[in-house]
């Protein structure tokens, strides 16, 4: 047997923890199947949260749903037995008015969607005009008019760009799903042909808006999430430390499908507090 020094050794199977708690400063985590489930808080969370306030760590919840403003939210959190500051608040709405002041500063907009997005868009600098608008931004609302949706579609057609928050086709209510932002963004894109640039996650725009809000380096991020095909995928792929938590909507037998996985995996996030 000759001996061969350069070659690496076999790395072992198995997700690979390459950071601990310790050695990360900033953390982006998902709300829903994580924090809460049904509008009651996952056991652990609110201690959670507590501990990162009380150590003064810098964090953001991460929403796709655009319907929200960040107090209103943080207003039925609390109300629901969650304690989270609204400025730890990260909405998709958020992040679609931070790229497009980055993109077309005081862009026209025309607006479907709810004070979540139309406040985040006009603190933002925008003007909300159905005259003449740079851009079609779509997000979530429980009202969806057939008249606005018609003169999104006009608009798009005479040449608007189209936006959406978020690319969640349903969300969740107590009586049952209901159609939510990708729903409506497929029905006007069968109507014009043309495709949305979709802002929330998977798409890791909205970590790098989150991750600059609070100063953070995917270096020593990480973001915890329920979902291996949004939260997960787009963590990794923003390079952050990922950590599945299967208090939401993955089940430990359905990771091994994914071709890709976390850097670890937890029950829920009370397993998280013992590592801080
Ligand atoms: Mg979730």
């Amino acid at each position: 047997m000759s001996e061969s020094p350069d070659v690496e050794p076999t790395q072992p199977a198995g997700p690979v923890v390459y950071r601990s708690g310790q050695e990360i400063e900033c953390w982006l985590t998902d709300m829903d199947g994580v924090l809460v489930h049904e509008n009651h808080p996952v056991p652990g969370a609110a201690e959670l949260i507590q501990r990162w306030v009380d150590t003064s760590r810098r964090f953001l919840v991460l929403t796709n749903n655009s319907i929200y403003t960040p107090r209103d939210l943080a207003a039925r959190l609390a109300s629901s037995g969650l304690s989270i500051p609204e400025e730890n608040i990260w909405t998709s709405a958020l992040a679609t008015a931070v790229f497009l002041k980055d993109q077309m500063p005081g862009a026209r907009i025309y607006v479907i969607g709810e004070a979540g997005l139309t406040t985040a868009l006009h603190e933002a600098g925008m003007i909300l005009t159905d005259q003449d608008p740079d851009y079609v931004v779509l997000g979530e609302t429980r009202t969806y008019s057939f008249n606005a949706i018609t003169t999104a579609i006009r608009l798009i057609l005479d040449g608007a760009r189209f936006i959406a928050t978020n690319p969640d086709a349903t969300g969740p209510s107590r009586d049952g799903v209901l159609p939510a932002t990708g729903a409506i963004a497929a029905l006007i894109s069968k109507a014009t042909g043309r495709t949305p640039y979709t802002i929330g996650k998977p798409n890791p725009m909205m970590f790098r808006s989150a991750m600059n809000q609070i100063d953070a380096h995917s270096e020593t991020t990480a973001m915890i999430g329920d979902r291996m095909d949004t939260d997960i995928i787009a963590g990794m792929e923003a390079g952050l430390h990922t950590v599945l938590v299967l208090s939401g909507i993955t089940r430990r037998e359905d990771i091994a499908a994914y071709p890709f996985r976390p850097n670890q995996i937890l029950s829920s996030v009370k397993d998280l507090l013992q590592q801080l």
